[in-house]
C-alpha cells in the first residue's frame, strides 16, 4: 500500500506516517469493534458492507471506491453506545461534566489534571499514570459553526502554556461548518 497515495486526499498536509498507520490499521480496527458487537451492514453474502464516502477514490481520483464501513446511517452513534457498553463491562469509570482546566507536571512527566465539577463548582485533582488529551478541535473559534459548544480548542491552551510541543497545528480538526449571515 503507498501511503502517499493516501496523503493526497488531505494535500499532504496531513502526517504522513500518521495516515499510513491509520490505513494500515483500518480493516484490523473494524473487525475488532465487529467483535465488540457493531452491526455493521452486510452485503447479500454476508461480508461487512462498503460504500462510498467522502472523497474516497482510486487511481488519483479517476475513480470511486466504495470503502467506508457503516451500519445502515447511524454509525458514530452505534460505535458510541458499543464502545461504551463494553467500558461498563470493563468497569471504566467516567467523570461525567468534569471540565479539564490544567495539567499537572512533576519534573518532566504529566502526573494528572485539575478538574472542575460542573454540577457542584468543586475542583478536584485526579492523578494518573498516563493522560491522553482528545479533546477535539477548536471550531467554536469560528463565529458560524456547527460545532459543539464544548469545542472551543482550550485544551490546546492549556498543553501549550505546560510547555508541551505541538506538532502539525494545521491539521487539528477545525470543521466551520454553516451559513455565514448574508447582507442581502
Ligand atoms: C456537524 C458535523 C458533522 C460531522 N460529520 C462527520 C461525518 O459524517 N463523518 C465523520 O467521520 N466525521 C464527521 N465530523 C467530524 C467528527 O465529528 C470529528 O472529527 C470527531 O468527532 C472528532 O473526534 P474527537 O474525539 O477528536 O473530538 P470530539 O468528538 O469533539 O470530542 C471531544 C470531547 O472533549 C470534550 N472536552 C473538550 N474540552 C474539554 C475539557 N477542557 N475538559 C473535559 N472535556 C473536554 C468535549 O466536550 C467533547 O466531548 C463532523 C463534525 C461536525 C461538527
Amino acid at each position: 500500500m503507498a501511503p502517499l497515495r493516501h496523503g493526497q486526499g488531505g494535500d499532504y498536509l496531513g502526517d504522513q506516517d500518521a495516515i499510513e498507520t491509520m490505513v494500515r490499521d483500518a480493516p484490523r480496527a473494524i473487525y475488532e469493534l465487529e467483535h465488540m458487537g457493531v452491526p455493521f451492514s452486510r452485503t447479500r453474502q454476508g461480508l461487512i458492507a462498503q460504500r462510498n464516502f467522502g472523497g474516497h477514490t482510486r487511481d488519483y481520483g479517476k475513480k470511486p471506491v466504495k470503502r467506508a464501513c457503516h451500519a445502515a446511517d447511524h454509525t458514530g452513534r452505534v460505535v458510541l453506545d458499543t464502545l461504551y457498553d463494553q467500558c461498563l463491562r470493563h468497569e471504566v469509570t467516567f467523570y461525567a461534566e468534569h471540565y479539564v482546566l490544567s495539567l499537572v507536571l512533576e519534573k518532566d512527566r504529566c502526573a494528572g489534571v485539575v478538574v472542575y465539577n460542573l454540577a457542584t463548582g468543586e475542583l478536584s485533582f485526579l492523578r494518573a499514570k498516563a493522560v491522553l488529551l482528545a479533546a477535539g478541535g477548536c471550531g467554536k473559534v469560528y463565529r458560524t459553526t456547527s460545532n459543539g459548544f464544548a469545542t472551543t480548542g482550550e485544551v490546546f491552551d492549556l498543553a501549550y502554556r505546560s510547555g508541551i510541543p505541538f506538532r502539525t497545528w494545521s491539521s487539528s480538526s477545525s470543521i466551520p461548518r454553516g451559513f455565514t449571515p448574508s447582507a442581502s
